[in-house]
């Protein structure tokens, strides 16, 4: 069974997930933005191995650890779609304009495509590419323990921002109508800030979305 353990990083308060295997201990970091000493503890008193970063988008509070993190524990970056390709490119920029600490380039070991399914243990989660927030942002939907981990792209009460570059109002709006909803109004979310919702919730009282 799959079990997942949420450390808020960074200035803006991320939700970094450890997302972990409880039969073998394998685990995943999704979008390690920072505060990389508070992961790693976090690692080590849940008595994770970790076996790679993965990542739902490259915004920097999403992925400015990421490159530190892979060097320093010899992981593969796994994610995300593409699309975020110059979102990657930006990191030293983005790092500069938010005054995050210098972030490491990097290059994914494995871009990600929808419908693309990832090992983790014994268990599989499955890849959806949901742009809109950023072209290339990917969500990871743990069928088994009914969770989604959908960085920023949806809220409890609200939707990602889409006035960056390459972001784009109904392209978001139908990722999480064509490929959120589909996973069911139980499935509950992680969103990349603040607390956990549901998709059945989020479809009845979330203004962006109410009715969809
Ligand atoms: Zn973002
Ligand atoms: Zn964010």
């Amino acid at each position: 069974m799959l079990r997942y353990h949420t450390v808020p990083v960074t200035g803006f308060q991320q939700n970094a997930s450890l997302l972990w295997c409880d039969q073998t201990q394998e685990g995943v970091i999704v979008d390690p933005g920072g505060d990389l000493p508070r992961l790693k503890a976090e690692v080590a008193r849940l008595g994770i191995r970790l076996v790679a970063l993965w990542l739902t988008h490259a915004h920097i509070d999403h992925a400015g650890g990421t490159g530190t993190l892979a060097r320093e524990l010899g992981l593969p970056i796994i994610g995300p779609h593409p699309g975020d390709q110059f979102w990657i490119d930006g990191l030293p920029q983005q790092s500069q304009m938010f005054g995050f600490p210098p972030a490491e380039a990097f290059t994914p070991t494995r871009w990600l495509a929808d419908g693309d399914v990832l090992q983790l243990g014994q268990s599989t989660v499955t890849v959806r590419h949901t742009p809109g927030h950023t072209p290339g942002h990917v969500v990871f939907h743990a069928a088994e323990i009914q969770r989604c981990f959908v960085g920023d792209v949806l809220f409890a009460g609200s939707i990602g921002r889409t006035d960056f570059p390459g972001g784009d109002h109904d392209t978001l709006i139908d990722s999480i109508t064509q490929r959120l909803w589909p996973m069911g109004n139980e499935t509950v979310f992680i969103p990349g800030h603040g607390p956990e919702s549901s998709f059945g919730v989020e479809r009845r009282q979330n203004p962006y979305v109410r009715g969809t």
